[in-house]
C-alpha cells in the first residue's frame, strides 16, 4: 500500500511505504528509499532542525552500496539547524 507524501529529506513528492515498527518509510524519486525513526522526526520538529539534503543523500547512497535499506535513527552530522531569516 502506497500513499503520496512529502519526502522527509528534500520535501519533494514521495511515496509513503507502509512498514512495521516505529518507522516512517519513504520512496523518493530524488533521495531513493529510506526509513526514519518516528522518534527522530518528532525531535527534528521540536528542535527546528532539517536534513542537509546533499550530505544525507550521500549517506543514503553509502548505506545502499553496502546492501542495506538506510534507516536514519541517529543523524550525527546530517542535520543543519533551520533558522528563519529575520
Ligand atoms: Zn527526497
Amino acid at each position: 500500500m502506497v500513499i503520496e507524501m512529502n519526502c522527509l529529506i528534500c520535501v519533494g513528492a514521495a511515496e509513503r511505504v507502509m512498514c512495521e515498527g516505529p518507522w516512517e518509510e519513504r520512496d523518493c524519486p530524488e533521495c531513493g528509499r529510506y526509513r526514519i525513526s518516528d522518534e527522530l522526526i518528532l525531535a527534528l520538529m521540536d528542535q527546528g532542525q532539517i536534513f542537509d539534503v546533499l550530505k544525507t543523500r550521500g549517506w543514503l547512497d553509502t548505506r545502499r552500496s553496502e546492501g542495506f535499506l538506510p534507516c536514519i535513527q541517529c543523524p550525527e552530522g546530517l542535520l543543519v539547524t533551520f533558522v528563519e531569516p529575520t
